[in-house]
């Protein structure tokens, strides 16, 4: 046991850190007891083990899907493939899913599930074996399904096992016309929607976006101006880490310094080139050899370099009693479902760094899961019927312009590049992406009234939970339990 796992051992577990977390929020809440109670807990969690025969023997695995609230319903929360998926964690990240799913209005309650497994050891064929077994067995018990629990790519998984399960799940359920919306994440070939594979990093970008729109929020952190020249550093280049460096660096001007990896980090004063690293992780399979920047076997060390903004975008518990002192970003951003355990929390808040906390970080995912399932009850891209008769009427009033210039002899000319943006009418796209922007904007300010409105509230982690708590109090008030 290293220095880290032994720090990380007499803290919480995830789970435990979450409810502590949760007791925080609920303090400052006057609740009745019974319901705050009800709130808290996990509803049910769901063991399977079953086996698969591969390679000539029986392979025989551990999955899990927790149902933490079903407030409302279909509930929502990923599938992660990992070795160190256990019963705790899967329950931990279905509460988060919960209070996420409240925090940025998407109509669900809060699930999870898992795999015991390393992907990384199984080829493609093996893993569809596998996958489809495993959402057999969540099909049949009603934990796969449009209308009560609906899956997405998390940890491990992607596009390609939502396929698997998609599918499964329609050859088990001919008739359900809606069958598409069991699970989200899937490739756009299979019912999916453009920009999922990317939402949850764009989401952390829309979510610092608006964060450095608030001076005031921002000088509580200690730093100041934009995100342009800001230094950054991530941990974990899979799906989420890898679209937020790259859509920060490229689009607002953001300094990669640092990226951390399994086998190691790499650090380069003068950034890292994004795609040349994902690149170079895909055909070696780690950091190690990257020729830029400087390897550094023990990866976890950069996260504790001077830099403006520390992106998690890995694992839980990654900041921790053990390494939490030396940390010196003034601003975390939580990619990953906790990465930044409840001890970690505290010494942070107690120097002053400002945690954007991950129900609300890395709520881009389920947002956009949110419209794919739309988009499957309702059989129909979006922007179809629309985006042609707006390009119409945008042509009327571009001819109109040109008129009135050509008729009045003004000399008067449209900007270059005015005429093909103002026509062009909105594909699915945009439409995705102005929908998780508008998310993050109105579920930042959210946070923000409750974090600046009363002095007990001191980080937007207990705000983030007071807002998301006081909807779901508030569904099961209206409701009944
Ligand atoms: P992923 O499997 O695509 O990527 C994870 C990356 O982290 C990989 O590159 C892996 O090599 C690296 N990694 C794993 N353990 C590490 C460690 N100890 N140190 C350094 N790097 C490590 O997973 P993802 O989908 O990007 O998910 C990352 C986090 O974001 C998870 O906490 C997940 O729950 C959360 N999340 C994901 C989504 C989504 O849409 N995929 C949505 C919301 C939250």
């Amino acid at each position: 046991m290293n220095i880290q796992e032994s720090a990380i051992s007499q803290e919480p577990t995830f789970r435990q850190s979450v409810d502590l977390m949760f007791n925080r929020a609920v303090a400052l809440m006057d609740l009745p007891p019974g319901l705050e109670e009800k709130i808290r807990v996990c509803n049910a969690t769901y063991t399977v083990r079953f086996g698969v025969r591969l390679r000539g023997q029986i392979t025989t695995f551990t999955g899990y899907r927790s149902v933490h609230s079903d407030h409302m319903e279909p509930v929502k929360g990923g599938i992660r493939f990992a070795m160190a998926v256990n019963q705790d964690e899967v329950e931990a990240l279905a509460a988060l899913m919960t209070y996420k799913c409240a925090l940025v209005e998407t109509p669900f309650g809060g699930s999870k599930g898992g795999l015991r497994i390393d992907p990384r050891e199984y080829d493609e064929h093996e893993l569809e074996l596998i996958t489809r077994r495993f959402a057999y067995e969540l099909i049949k018990r009603d934990m796969i399904n449009p209308a009560q629990n609906v899956p997405a790519p998390d940890m491990g998984t992607s596009e390609r096992e939502m396929a698997w399960m998609a599918d499964q799940y329609a050859r088990m359920n001919t008739t359900d016309i809606n069958s598409r919306a069991c699970v989200t994440g899937k490739p756009l070939n299979s019912g999916g929607i453009s920009g999922r594979v990317e939402a949850t990093g764009r989401g952390v970008q829309y979510a610092l976006r608006e964060f450095f729109r608030h001076p005031e929020d921002v000088a509580k952190s200690g730093l100041e101006g934009s995100l342009e020249g800001k230094r950054v550093v991530v941990q974990g280049l899979g799906n989420v880490g890898f679209h937020a460096a790259k859509f920060l660096s490229e689009e607002d001007g953001a300094i990669i310094t640092g990226i951390v990896e399994r086998d190691g980090g790499l650090w380069r004063d003068e950034g890292l080139d994004i795609d040349g690293v994902h690149d170079w992780i895909s055909r070696h399979g780690g950091v190690a050899g990257y020729p830029e920047g400087t390897h550094v076997a023990d990866g976890n060390l950069l996260m504790e370099e001077p830099c403006d903004i520390l992106i998690p975008a890995a694992v839980e518990g990654v900041i921790n009693l053990a390494n939490a002192e030396n940390i010196k970003a003034r601003l975390i951003i939580e990619a990953a479902n906790g990465p930044v355990t409840y001890g970690a929390d505290e010494i942070l808040r107690n120097k002053g760094v400002v945690i954007i906390p991950d129900m609300y970080a890395n709520a881009g995912g389920v947002t956009v899961s949110y419209f794919e399932w739309v988009k499957n009850l309702s059989h129909i891209r979006f922007g179809r019927m629309q985006r042609r008769q707006e390009e119409a009427r945008h042509q009327l009033v571009v001819d109109e312009l040109e008129r009135l210039v050509t008729v009045t002899n003004s000399g008067l000319t449209l900007s270059p590049g005015f005429k093909d943006k103002y026509l062009r009418g909105a594909d699915e796209l945009e439409l995705v992406r102005s929908g998780l922007d508008d998310t993050m904007r109105i579920a930042y300010q959210s946070m923000r009234e409750k974090w600046h409105s009363r002095e007990e509230v001191q980080d937007l982690r207990v705000a983030a939970y007071l807002v998301a708590i006081e909807r779901v109090a508030a569904s099961y008030r209206a409701k009944g339990l």
